[in-house]
């Protein structure tokens, strides 16, 4: 527990992507976006590499000088290609490149973190896709420490879909080959793929209470984490909605848990087209929820 006075870190949110009303305000270039964030008060953004790293040096080194400026903390998700658990070798070589252009993009961006997807088992059973996931990743990890990569922090995100590598399990499972491994915890996605839980408080302590115990207090402290009203089938992840939708997990209960714990991970909201508007209405319910906090003492 932090003293008083001391400045405790907060927790940082932000929007994945470029949000309607950025255009909507009359802005075209990825470069005006940490300006327009720090308007908002926010204080991350994730720059998205879904379909492929096609950002250059010169527009990644202005995107990450203003975000430097505004003091955005910037983090990449890589091309939804990546499948760590391929038998194909070509599909494996291009699953490396990947890894490391988003790297390299990062690099150049000055952004400290890359979010991907692990892949999927294919035919083969579970377990011998995470053998070959692990297996493919390790060598890939030799790669990045020797171009001096490696500060950059790599996130295994947990997925959506029953047929998806990615479950909490075998994120964390993932993030024991090295330390620069975080898990990206996204709750709208463990909401899809067990049809509807991540609604109570318990719930989201288990997932901190697990990291904790798996990785240790630094990883649950800082966990990487997406957050956005999904609608799913028995398969898992539909689509996303914003948080006008009924749809869950609900936001009110995961915040308390933030507020309550002190601790300080990177939020990032996927809403469709809101994602800016919905990290801030996480963003405020969290420092209200501080402030009644300090000032109950
Ligand atoms: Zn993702």
């Amino acid at each position: 527990m932090k003293e008083l006075g001391e400045t405790m870190e907060l927790a940082k949110f932000g929007p994945a992507g470029n949000p309607d009303a950025f255009y909507e305000a009359g802005f075209k270039a990825s470069v005006d976006i940490p300006g327009w964030l720090s308007r908002l008060r926010l204080a991350a953004y994730e720059y998205q590499c879904g379909r492929g790293v096609n950002v250059g040096e010169k527009t990644a080194g202005a995107i990450g000088k203003a975000a430097a400026e505004q003091n955005i903390a910037l983090s990449i998700h890589a091309p939804y290609y990546i499948n760590l658990a391929t038998e194909d070798e070509s599909l494996a070589a291009n699953t490396e490149n990947h890894i490391l252009k988003s790297l390299q993009a990062a690099r150049w961006m000055g952004a400290d973190r890359v979010i991907f997807h692990m892949g999927s088992p294919g035919k083969s059973s579970r377990q011998a896709a995470m053998d070959r996931a692990k297996h493919r990743l390790s060598g890939v990890l030799d790669k990045i420490e020797r171009l001096g990569l490696s500060d950059i922090i790599l996130a295994p995100e947990t997925m959506g879909k029953v047929n998806q590598l990615g479950s909490l399990e075998e994120v964390v499972q993932l993030c024991k080959l090295a330390p620069n491994l975080l898990p990206a915890v996204d709750f709208g996605h463990l909401h899809a793929v067990t049809r509807g839980k991540y609604t109570d408080r318990q719930e989201f302590e288990a997932v901190f209470d697990y990291v904790q115990a798996e990785l240790g207090e630094a990883a649950a402290c800082s966990l990487h984490i997406h957050f956005s009203r999904i609608e799913y089938t028995k398969a898992g992840e539909k689509r996303h909605w914003t948080f006008a939708d009924e749809y869950g997990p609900p936001h009110e209960p995961f915040i308390a848990v933030i507020a309550d714990r002190k601790l300080q991970p990177r939020i990032i909201c996927e809403s469709a087209g809101t994602q800016a508007r919905d990290a801030l209405i996480m963003q405020e319910l969290y420092l209200r929820l501080l402030n009644k906090d300090s000032v109950a003492g």
